[in-house]
Protein backbone atom coordinates (compact mmCIF):
# COMPACT_ATOMS: atom_id res chain seq x y z
CA UNK A 1 0.00 0.00 0.00
CA UNK A 2 1.07 3.91 -0.78
CA UNK A 3 2.57 5.10 2.58
CA UNK A 4 1.86 8.52 3.49
CA UNK A 5 4.25 11.20 2.98
CA UNK A 6 6.46 13.12 6.27
CA UNK A 7 8.16 15.81 5.42
CA UNK A 8 11.56 16.50 6.88
CA UNK A 9 12.72 19.52 6.59
CA UNK A 10 12.84 19.86 2.60
CA UNK A 11 13.09 16.34 2.05
CA UNK A 12 9.72 14.12 1.85
CA UNK A 13 9.61 10.62 2.07
CA UNK A 14 6.49 8.36 1.83
CA UNK A 15 3.73 9.11 -0.73
CA UNK A 16 5.55 7.65 -4.37
CA UNK A 17 8.65 10.11 -3.48
CA UNK A 18 11.85 8.57 -4.11
CA UNK A 19 13.69 6.16 -1.06
CA UNK A 20 15.83 9.02 0.84
CA UNK A 21 19.16 7.85 1.69
CA UNK A 22 20.32 8.12 4.84
CA UNK A 23 23.49 7.75 7.45
CA UNK A 24 24.34 8.51 10.97
CA UNK A 25 27.19 10.59 12.53
CA UNK A 26 29.71 8.85 13.78
CA UNK A 27 31.74 10.83 16.92
CA UNK A 28 30.54 12.68 19.61
CA UNK A 29 28.74 16.07 18.73
CA UNK A 30 31.73 18.87 19.14
CA UNK A 31 31.33 22.46 19.99
CA UNK A 32 33.41 23.19 16.69
CA UNK A 33 30.42 22.52 14.65
CA UNK A 34 32.58 23.75 11.29
CA UNK A 35 34.23 20.41 10.26
CA UNK A 36 31.24 18.93 11.08
CA UNK A 37 28.88 21.39 8.45
CA UNK A 38 31.66 20.94 5.93
CA UNK A 39 31.64 17.05 5.85
CA UNK A 40 27.75 17.21 5.86
CA UNK A 41 28.12 19.19 2.59
CA UNK A 42 30.46 16.52 1.51
CA UNK A 43 28.29 14.03 1.99
CA UNK A 44 25.23 15.99 0.91
CA UNK A 45 27.10 16.10 -2.20
CA UNK A 46 27.71 12.61 -2.83
CA UNK A 47 23.82 11.65 -2.54
CA UNK A 48 22.63 11.68 1.06
CA UNK A 49 19.52 13.14 1.38
CA UNK A 50 19.45 13.24 5.54
CA UNK A 51 21.74 12.65 8.22
CA UNK A 52 21.33 11.63 11.78
CA UNK A 53 22.95 12.06 15.02
CA UNK A 54 23.47 10.61 18.10
CA UNK A 55 22.35 12.69 21.25
CA UNK A 56 23.29 11.69 24.60
CA UNK A 57 22.85 14.74 26.61
CA UNK A 58 21.57 18.12 26.70
CA UNK A 59 25.13 19.63 25.98
CA UNK A 60 24.72 17.54 22.85
CA UNK A 61 21.12 18.60 22.33
CA UNK A 62 22.28 22.47 22.07
CA UNK A 63 25.05 21.67 19.61
CA UNK A 64 22.87 20.14 17.74
CA UNK A 65 20.11 22.64 17.50
CA UNK A 66 23.19 24.93 16.07
CA UNK A 67 24.18 22.53 13.56
CA UNK A 68 20.41 22.43 12.25
CA UNK A 69 20.08 26.11 11.44
CA UNK A 70 23.24 26.00 9.58
CA UNK A 71 23.16 22.48 7.71
CA UNK A 72 22.75 21.37 4.13
CA UNK A 73 20.97 18.60 4.98
CA UNK A 74 17.78 18.05 7.57
CA UNK A 75 19.11 16.72 11.10
CA UNK A 76 17.39 13.69 12.62
CA UNK A 77 17.84 13.87 16.31
CA UNK A 78 18.76 9.95 17.90
CA UNK A 79 17.22 9.99 21.34
CA UNK A 80 17.65 7.21 23.99
CA UNK A 81 16.10 7.23 27.31
CA UNK A 82 15.20 10.86 28.24
CA UNK A 83 12.22 12.50 27.06
CA UNK A 84 13.75 16.01 27.73
CA UNK A 85 16.88 15.74 25.81
CA UNK A 86 13.97 15.41 22.64
CA UNK A 87 11.70 17.98 23.62
CA UNK A 88 15.09 20.30 24.14
CA UNK A 89 16.05 19.00 20.57
CA UNK A 90 12.72 19.63 18.93
CA UNK A 91 12.50 22.90 20.93
CA UNK A 92 16.07 23.99 19.26
CA UNK A 93 14.57 23.24 15.35
CA UNK A 94 15.85 19.69 14.42
CA UNK A 95 14.19 18.24 11.48
CA UNK A 96 12.67 15.04 12.90
CA UNK A 97 13.24 13.21 16.04
CA UNK A 98 14.09 9.48 16.57
CA UNK A 99 12.89 7.87 19.15
CA UNK A 100 13.29 4.02 20.74
CA UNK A 101 10.13 2.72 22.24
CA UNK A 102 12.48 0.26 24.34
CA UNK A 103 13.69 2.87 26.37
CA UNK A 104 11.96 6.45 26.38
CA UNK A 105 9.57 5.55 28.77
CA UNK A 106 6.46 6.03 30.19
CA UNK A 107 3.46 7.29 28.00
CA UNK A 108 3.16 10.33 29.18
CA UNK A 109 6.46 11.04 28.58
CA UNK A 110 6.04 10.19 24.48
CA UNK A 111 2.42 12.34 24.68
CA UNK A 112 4.83 15.27 25.86
CA UNK A 113 7.28 15.01 23.45
CA UNK A 114 4.32 14.32 20.42
CA UNK A 115 2.27 17.48 21.80
CA UNK A 116 6.01 19.03 21.47
CA UNK A 117 6.41 18.05 18.01
CA UNK A 118 2.95 18.65 16.04
CA UNK A 119 3.65 22.46 17.59
CA UNK A 120 6.85 22.64 16.28
CA UNK A 121 5.66 20.72 12.97
CA UNK A 122 8.56 18.12 13.68
CA UNK A 123 8.03 14.74 12.45
CA UNK A 124 8.99 11.50 14.87
CA UNK A 125 10.14 8.19 14.01
CA UNK A 126 9.59 5.41 15.99
CA UNK A 127 12.84 3.22 16.06
CA UNK A 128 11.48 -0.48 17.16
CA UNK A 129 14.83 -2.46 17.44
CA UNK A 130 15.09 -6.03 17.98
CA UNK A 131 18.03 -6.00 20.55
CA UNK A 132 16.41 -3.22 22.52
CA UNK A 133 12.58 -4.03 22.87
CA UNK A 134 10.54 -2.75 25.51
CA UNK A 135 10.45 -5.39 29.22
CA UNK A 136 7.15 -6.73 28.77
CA UNK A 137 8.04 -8.04 25.25
CA UNK A 138 11.90 -9.53 25.74
CA UNK A 139 10.90 -12.62 26.15
CA UNK A 140 8.41 -13.33 23.12
CA UNK A 141 10.23 -16.13 21.36
CA UNK A 142 9.00 -14.52 17.60
CA UNK A 143 11.00 -11.46 17.50
CA UNK A 144 9.08 -10.15 14.39
CA UNK A 145 5.64 -10.01 16.16
CA UNK A 146 7.57 -8.94 19.41
CA UNK A 147 8.69 -6.00 16.89
CA UNK A 148 5.52 -5.46 15.66
CA UNK A 149 3.87 -5.23 18.94
CA UNK A 150 6.61 -2.78 20.14
CA UNK A 151 5.64 -0.42 17.25
CA UNK A 152 1.56 -0.77 17.47
CA UNK A 153 1.87 0.16 21.79
CA UNK A 154 3.80 3.37 20.19
CA UNK A 155 1.39 3.92 17.60
CA UNK A 156 -1.69 3.42 19.70
CA UNK A 157 -0.24 6.63 21.62
CA UNK A 158 0.03 8.61 18.79
CA UNK A 159 -3.05 7.63 17.55
CA UNK A 160 -4.68 8.88 20.33
CA UNK A 161 -3.56 12.24 20.29
CA UNK A 162 -3.76 12.45 15.88
CA UNK A 163 -0.18 12.76 15.82
CA UNK A 164 0.24 11.67 11.81
CA UNK A 165 3.61 12.86 10.96
CA UNK A 166 5.24 9.34 12.24
CA UNK A 167 7.40 6.81 10.82
CA UNK A 168 8.33 3.94 11.62
CA UNK A 169 11.19 1.25 11.28
CA UNK A 170 11.95 -2.21 12.70
CA UNK A 171 15.58 -3.60 12.60
CA UNK A 172 17.44 -6.13 14.12
CA UNK A 173 20.49 -7.10 12.87
CA UNK A 174 18.61 -10.80 11.42
CA UNK A 175 17.76 -10.71 8.32
CA UNK A 176 14.82 -13.28 8.32
CA UNK A 177 12.93 -11.12 11.33
CA UNK A 178 14.09 -7.71 9.63
CA UNK A 179 12.18 -8.60 6.87
CA UNK A 180 9.33 -10.39 8.26
CA UNK A 181 8.53 -7.77 10.54
CA UNK A 182 8.73 -5.05 8.03
CA UNK A 183 6.33 -6.95 5.70
CA UNK A 184 4.15 -7.53 8.77
CA UNK A 185 3.88 -4.12 9.69
CA UNK A 186 3.15 -2.76 5.93
CA UNK A 187 0.28 -4.79 5.32
CA UNK A 188 -1.42 -3.36 8.17
CA UNK A 189 -0.01 -0.01 8.31
CA UNK A 190 0.33 2.85 5.69
CA UNK A 191 3.06 5.42 7.74
CA UNK A 192 6.42 5.55 5.55
CA UNK A 193 9.19 2.79 6.86
CA UNK A 194 12.74 3.70 7.46
CA UNK A 195 14.30 0.34 6.19
CA UNK A 196 17.42 -0.76 7.53
CA UNK A 197 19.64 -4.15 8.98
CA UNK A 198 20.50 -2.80 12.75
CA UNK A 199 24.41 -3.09 13.09
CA UNK A 200 24.99 -5.56 9.80
CA UNK A 201 28.62 -5.66 10.53
CA UNK A 202 32.32 -4.29 8.82
CA UNK A 203 32.23 -3.40 4.84
CA UNK A 204 31.76 -6.35 2.86
CA UNK A 205 29.83 -8.52 5.56
CA UNK A 206 27.86 -5.61 6.19
CA UNK A 207 26.60 -4.66 2.55
CA UNK A 208 26.44 -7.93 1.46
CA UNK A 209 23.44 -8.10 4.21
CA UNK A 210 21.90 -5.15 4.14
CA UNK A 211 21.54 -5.63 -0.08
CA UNK A 212 19.96 -8.72 0.52
CA UNK A 213 17.13 -7.97 3.31
CA UNK A 214 16.77 -4.41 1.97
CA UNK A 215 16.30 -5.93 -1.77
CA UNK A 216 13.66 -8.59 -0.55
CA UNK A 217 11.90 -5.27 1.59
CA UNK A 218 12.42 -2.69 -1.95
CA UNK A 219 10.85 -5.62 -4.23
CA UNK A 220 7.65 -5.51 -1.76
CA UNK A 221 7.97 -2.23 -2.74
CA UNK A 222 8.17 -0.95 1.42
CA UNK A 223 10.51 1.21 2.44
CA UNK A 224 11.17 5.03 1.74
CA UNK A 225 14.19 6.10 3.71
CA UNK A 226 17.06 3.47 4.01
CA UNK A 227 20.16 3.52 5.96
CA UNK A 228 23.16 1.04 5.56
CA UNK A 229 24.24 0.72 9.53
CA UNK A 230 28.34 -0.54 8.58
CA UNK A 231 31.44 -0.85 10.95
CA UNK A 232 32.83 2.14 8.55
CA UNK A 233 32.60 5.17 6.98
CA UNK A 234 29.63 7.45 6.42
CA UNK A 235 30.46 7.94 2.96
CA UNK A 236 30.22 4.39 2.46
CA UNK A 237 27.05 3.60 3.97
CA UNK A 238 25.82 6.20 1.51
CA UNK A 239 27.42 4.86 -1.61
CA UNK A 240 26.58 1.45 -0.83
CA UNK A 241 22.70 2.26 0.10
CA UNK A 242 22.54 4.43 -4.00
CA UNK A 243 23.97 1.24 -5.34
CA UNK A 244 21.22 -0.91 -3.39
CA UNK A 245 18.49 1.29 -4.67
CA UNK A 246 20.18 1.53 -7.77
CA UNK A 247 20.58 -2.63 -7.98
CA UNK A 248 16.81 -2.99 -6.85
CA UNK A 249 15.64 -1.19 -10.22
CA UNK A 250 14.96 2.31 -8.60
CA UNK A 251 15.79 5.33 -10.50
CA UNK A 252 19.03 7.05 -9.33
CA UNK A 253 20.71 10.00 -11.05
CA UNK A 254 24.25 8.46 -10.49
CA UNK A 255 26.96 6.41 -12.27
CA UNK A 256 26.50 2.51 -13.29
CA UNK A 257 30.00 1.28 -13.52
CA UNK A 258 30.75 -2.19 -15.59
CA UNK A 259 34.01 -3.17 -15.01
CA UNK A 260 36.41 -6.17 -16.10
CA UNK A 261 38.05 -8.05 -12.59
CA UNK A 262 41.24 -8.40 -15.05
CA UNK A 263 42.82 -11.49 -15.73
CA UNK A 264 46.34 -12.23 -17.79
CA UNK A 265 45.21 -10.67 -21.12
CA UNK A 266 44.60 -6.82 -19.12
CA UNK A 267 46.63 -4.27 -20.26
CA UNK A 268 45.36 -1.64 -17.88
CA UNK A 269 44.65 -1.35 -14.54
CA UNK A 270 41.40 -1.08 -13.73
CA UNK A 271 41.57 -1.45 -10.18
CA UNK A 272 43.69 1.43 -10.07
CA UNK A 273 42.25 3.88 -12.91
CA UNK A 274 38.55 3.59 -10.77
CA UNK A 275 40.07 4.18 -7.71
CA UNK A 276 41.64 7.37 -9.09
CA UNK A 277 38.55 8.66 -10.86
CA UNK A 278 35.95 7.48 -7.62
CA UNK A 279 36.03 10.88 -6.09
CA UNK A 280 34.56 12.56 -9.41
CA UNK A 281 32.12 9.47 -10.05
CA UNK A 282 30.38 9.58 -7.11
CA UNK A 283 29.67 13.23 -7.18
CA UNK A 284 28.38 13.06 -10.46
CA UNK A 285 24.58 13.18 -10.45
CA UNK A 286 23.61 12.09 -14.23
CA UNK A 287 22.26 8.40 -14.52
CA UNK A 288 24.97 7.42 -16.98
CA UNK A 289 26.19 3.91 -17.29
CA UNK A 290 30.81 3.64 -18.03
CA UNK A 291 32.76 1.07 -18.47
CA UNK A 292 36.51 0.26 -17.72
CA UNK A 293 37.97 -3.07 -19.43
CA UNK A 294 41.45 -4.19 -19.24
CA UNK A 295 41.86 -5.10 -22.70
CA UNK A 296 40.65 -5.28 -26.29
CA UNK A 297 39.75 -8.96 -26.50
CA UNK A 298 36.38 -8.74 -24.64
CA UNK A 299 35.82 -4.71 -23.54
CA UNK A 300 34.60 -2.73 -26.12
CA UNK A 301 32.42 -5.71 -27.27
CA UNK A 302 31.36 -6.47 -23.96
CA UNK A 303 30.77 -3.38 -22.84
CA UNK A 304 28.83 -2.09 -26.18
CA UNK A 305 25.79 -0.49 -24.50
CA UNK A 306 27.96 1.75 -21.85
CA UNK A 307 27.48 5.71 -22.50
CA UNK A 308 30.99 5.89 -22.42
CA UNK A 309 34.09 3.18 -21.50
CA UNK A 310 37.88 2.79 -21.45
CA UNK A 311 39.80 -0.34 -22.15
CA UNK A 312 43.87 -1.44 -22.46
CA UNK A 313 44.60 -1.67 -25.66
CA UNK A 314 48.51 -2.50 -26.29
CA UNK A 315 50.56 0.48 -25.13
CA UNK A 316 47.33 1.92 -25.37
CA UNK A 317 43.68 3.47 -23.94
CA UNK A 318 41.08 3.51 -26.26
CA UNK A 319 37.97 5.51 -24.88
CA UNK A 320 34.77 4.45 -26.49
CA UNK A 321 30.95 6.04 -26.26
CA UNK A 322 28.14 3.42 -27.17
CA UNK A 323 30.77 0.84 -28.64
CA UNK A 324 32.27 3.35 -31.22
CA UNK A 325 36.09 4.23 -30.20
CA UNK A 326 35.97 8.62 -29.96
CA UNK A 327 40.17 8.43 -28.43
CA UNK A 328 42.90 7.08 -28.37
CA UNK A 329 46.36 7.86 -26.07
CA UNK A 330 48.82 7.03 -23.79
CA UNK A 331 47.06 5.33 -20.42
CA UNK A 332 49.36 8.19 -18.52
CA UNK A 333 46.46 10.47 -19.70
CA UNK A 334 44.10 8.55 -19.37
CA UNK A 335 42.19 9.60 -16.42
CA UNK A 336 42.02 12.87 -17.65
CA UNK A 337 41.18 12.06 -21.25
CA UNK A 338 37.80 10.22 -19.15
CA UNK A 339 37.01 13.09 -17.33
CA UNK A 340 36.93 15.38 -20.46
CA UNK A 341 34.62 12.65 -22.66
CA UNK A 342 32.84 12.00 -19.23
CA UNK A 343 31.94 15.63 -19.10
CA UNK A 344 30.42 15.93 -22.97
CA UNK A 345 27.26 14.07 -21.60
S1 LIG B 1 38.09 -7.58 -20.38
FE1 LIG B 1 40.06 -8.50 -20.94
S2 LIG B 1 41.34 -8.19 -19.12
FE2 LIG B 1 39.24 -7.89 -18.47
S3 LIG B 1 38.64 -9.89 -17.68
FE3 LIG B 1 37.94 -9.75 -19.81
S4 LIG B 1 39.59 -10.69 -21.01
FE4 LIG B 1 40.45 -10.23 -18.95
Amino acid sequence: METKSVKIGNVLIGGGFPVAVQTMWKSPLTLNIEPILLEIDDLSAIGTNIIRFAVPDIESADILSGIAKLSSLPIVADIHFDYKIALKCIEGGVHKIRINPGNIGSEWKVMELIKAAGDKGVPIRVGVNGGSLPKSLMNKTNLSEAMVEAAEIELNVFEKLGFKDVVFSLKSSDIKSTVMANKQFSSKYSYPIHLGVTEAGPLIPGIVKSSIALNMMLNENIGDTIRVSLSDSMRNEVLAAKEILKSSGRNIASVDIVSCPRCGRASFNTQDFLSEIDTELQKLKKKVSIAVMGCVVNGPGEARHADLGITGSGDNVVIFRRGKIVRKGNPRDSVIMFLEELSKL
